[in-house]
């Protein structure tokens, strides 16, 4: 039988075959869809092209000699908000959530590809097209595992729908795009959020364990700007731990693969982002890419109060040195880690300073990470931007 549709068809695999990506892939869900057909074009871990399609979406690539683009990528603005009302639940304040349920009210789009958790483990990610606000708010918070959000696809074709959002990270969103012609829609927008250090369901299990007191009641956590982890746990309790005391011995292995070889931290490829590094603490930090971003940005400007973007400190000795500490995987005591905490957060870096320090450091360990375990994959995989990143730096051999 001949296809009815424009494009290209091939077999998704079945869950438990493994991936074109091998080791690296992010399960990003592109695989367990028919588009798997575009997969060696379309796979941030086999085809970097970050490049090419930064000028695809955005009609350009970065600008390397610009400071802000050669790390936060093309943009026309950035800002630190919050919403004038937290949406109780939401990650952060709900900026995300509140721009979608904003799209679908307004008929701008008819779906929003955003990832629920099954009813049976609140980090077990369950990626859905949803149609309703409720819907939207049910997906709010981090699922701080590995989502397969491009599995819904498909699904996407068989409905019917023209207009379509979707929320993702930079994996999920690279793939998107180098599918997004072949889809059949009008009009895509694009929702990312940043993203670092993500893991499987049973990487989550150990980092649970290994860091906090009581990892079966955390509700949510975030590695945020004043160097320490916050979990928030059932009762609404919170517990801190400083970054320089996590058990970096025990957590070397993990993160995904895919995340210690990942240089799109900041989703260059959506047309909004919305993250927290480049802000304030308690305030979220906004990357306008192109004018589809400022249109859904703008539509819940009436929401949030806003403030520009600020920088300060100094952050490269601090990298520097954090380079062999975690490539020896050294923990320091936790009274020396709490004490080196405060040290930094009262000296180091802040706002965008934070957000390049936070850069800086995973892509000088990332960048050892493919270089030890993918010498082979190095030169094409790492993206011209990253490797001018890591070349302010001595790194070991
Ligand atoms: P909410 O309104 O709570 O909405 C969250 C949205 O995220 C939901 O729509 C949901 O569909 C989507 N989502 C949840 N989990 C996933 C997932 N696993 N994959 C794809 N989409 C998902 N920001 C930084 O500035 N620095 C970081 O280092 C950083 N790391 C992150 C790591 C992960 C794994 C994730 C998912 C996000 C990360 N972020 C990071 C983004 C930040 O934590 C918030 O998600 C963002 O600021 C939005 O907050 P919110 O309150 O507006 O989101
Ligand atoms: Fe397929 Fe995505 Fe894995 Fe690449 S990362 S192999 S596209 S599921």
């Amino acid at each position: 039988m001949t296809s009815v549709y424009p494009h290209k068809k091939a077999k998704a695999l079945k869950p438990s075959s493994r991936r074109p990506a091998k080791e690296l892939c992010s399960e990003c869900g592109l695989c367990d869809t028919y588009y798997i057909h575009y997969v060696k074009e379309a796979c941030a871990f086999i085809n970097q092209q970050i490049g090419e399609l930064e000028e695809e979406t955005h009609e350009r690539s970065r600008n390397l000699d610009n400071p802000d683009e050669l790390y936060f990528g093309v943009h026309q603005h950035m800002t630190a908000a919050r919403k004038q009302q937290p949406i109780e639940g939401a990650q952060w304040t709900g900026i995300v959530s509140s721009i979608a349920i904003e799209m679908l009210n307004r008929g701008i789009v008819e779906g929003v590809v955003c990832v629920q958790n099954t009813k049976e483990d609140r980090f077990q990610p369950m990626p859905i097209i949803a149609r309703t606000p409720e819907e939207i708010l049910a997906a709010r918070v981090n699922k701080p595992t590995l989502s397969p959000n491009l599995s819904v696809l498909e699904q996407i074709e068989k409905s019917g729908m023209k207009r379509l959002l979707v929320i993702g990270v930079g994996c999920q969103i690279q793939a998107l795009r180098a599918v997004e012609k072949q889809l059949g829609l009008e009009k895509l927008y694009v929702l990312g959020t940043p993203c670092v250090d993500n893991v499987n369901r049973a990487g989550l299990q150990k980092f649970l364990e290994t860091t906090s007191r009581s990892p079966e009641t955390v509700v949510h956590y975030e590695f945020m700007q004043d160097f320490r982890v916050h979990f928030k746990h059932e009762d609404g309790s919170t517990e801190t731990v400083p970054f320089f005391g996590l058990k970096t011995n025990k957590l070397k292995d993990v993160f995904a693969p895919s995340c210690m070889s990942c240089f799109d931290y900041v989703n260059s490829l959506a047309d909004l982002v919305v993250g927290y590094m480049g802000a304030p603490f308690g305030w979220q930090w906004i990357v306008v890419r192109n004018d589809t971003g400022k249109e859904m940005l703008d539509l819940v400007k009436d929401q949030l109060k806003t403030q520009p973007v600020t920088s300060q400190g100094n952050r490269t000795e601090a990298v520097q040195q954090s380079i062999p500490a975690y490539d020896k995987g050294v923990t320091l005591p936790m009274w020396a880690a709490k004490l080196m905490g405060v040290v930094i957060e009262k000296i180091g870096p802040k706002g965008l300073e934070y957000a390049r320090f936070s850069i800086d450091s995973h892509f000088t360990r990332n960048y050892l990470y493919v270089k030890r375990n993918h010498p082979d994959k190095l030169d094409a995989h790492v993206p011209e931007f990253a490797k001018r990143i890591v070349g302010q730096y001595k790194l070991p051999e």
